[in-house]
């Protein structure tokens, strides 16, 4: 009896109890799903806007600031994505471990490749322009491993007894993005060089990655409403241009494109950009599996 309890302890001293998972807040279900990728059971993760809902606009809950409260790291989007709502919400927080600057803080955008960074003054009259680029840099899977490199970085940093499974882990992911990009390269290949036209500026990275062009936006200027004379505008230019697709993201009124469609012949198309925004789009590679068989099934007439 003796000796069993002294090997029970000599086993407790040698194997250390496993520290309780890091508790990660994510604005968007995007990051959360990267995060969860490379932390796997090491972290426990909270998205905070839902893939449903449009980023820009969060209204901010008591839960939002809780769940803040209690984070040892939050992971954002960035690129001002979440410039209407988050800053509020971290500040009163009150947790100084995730203020930006902080360890707790990561902004995964560093390392992406970033698009439509302004060139000159920007006004008002732009609309909601971003002076650090678009910050729908998510939807290129490029950048998806780019933004899983940095949450390896950081989860590594913050548990540095982890690192090495945080490395296979992300090694993994690697391994699986880059078979899916294979996959979703050829589904999209016939269809390189396609005029289309979208709501919002949100596709420019997804469009760049498969080679579509888009030439024009329901949205006049990024994120101010569709107006008569811009519509009309823009009818002229698809019909000359013979634009087919027209895509949607599920959280924009369905009225304007549905009369577009009607007058220009093309057909909407409803697509989530982000991670939870389908029930199909249930992590970020789900996501590309969703957006390119919609899409390829669109550009392709069926
Ligand atoms: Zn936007």
């Amino acid at each position: 009896m003796r000796s069993l309890l002294f090997f029970a302890a000599a086993l407790g001293a040698a194997i250390p109890a496993a520290a309780a998972p890091l508790k990660v807040v994510a604005t968007t279900e995007d990051v959360a799903s990267l995060v969860r990728e490379v932390g796997g059971d090491r972290v426990a993760v909270d998205a905070v806007a839902r893939g449903y809902q449009d980023p820009h606009f969060v209204e901010p809950k008591p839960s939002f600031i809780l769940l803040l409260n209690r984070a040892e790291l939050l992971a954002v989007v960035g690129r001002e994505l979440e410039i209407g709502w988050l800053p509020a919400l971290v500040q009163q927080s009150r947790n100084p471990k995730i203020q930006p600057g902080a360890a707790g803080y990561l902004d995964v955008s560093q390392g992406a490749r970033i698009l439509d960074i302004p060139a000159g003054q920007i006004t008002r009259a732009m609309g909601d322009v971003h002076p650090q680029g678009n910050p729908h840099y998510w939807l290129d899977p490029g950048n998806g491993r780019r933004m899983a490199q940095a949450v390896q970085k950081k989860l590594s940093e913050l548990h540095p007894a982890d690192a090495a499974y945080f490395a296979s882990r992300y090694a993994d992911f690697d391994r699986r993005l880059a078979e899916a990009e294979k996959r979703w390269d050829a589904a999209m290949a016939p269809y390189k060089g396609t005029k289309i036209v979208t709501y919002h500026r949100s596709w420019s990275n997804l469009v760049d990655r498969f080679g579509l062009d888009v030439i024009g936006f329901v949205e006049p200027r990024p994120g101010i409403p569709p107006s008569p004379a811009h519509t009309f505008t823009l009818m002229q230019e698809m019909k000359r241009a013979g634009v087919k697709v027209l895509l949607v993201e599920p959280y924009f009124d369905l009225k304007t494109p549905n009369s577009i469609a009607r007058e220009t012949g093309a057909k909407v198309v409803v697509l989530p950009p982000s991670v939870g925004g389908a029930p199909a789009a249930k992590d970020y590679i789900g996501l590309f599996d969703h957006l390119v068989a919609l899409m390829a099934a669109a550009l392709g007439g069926r």
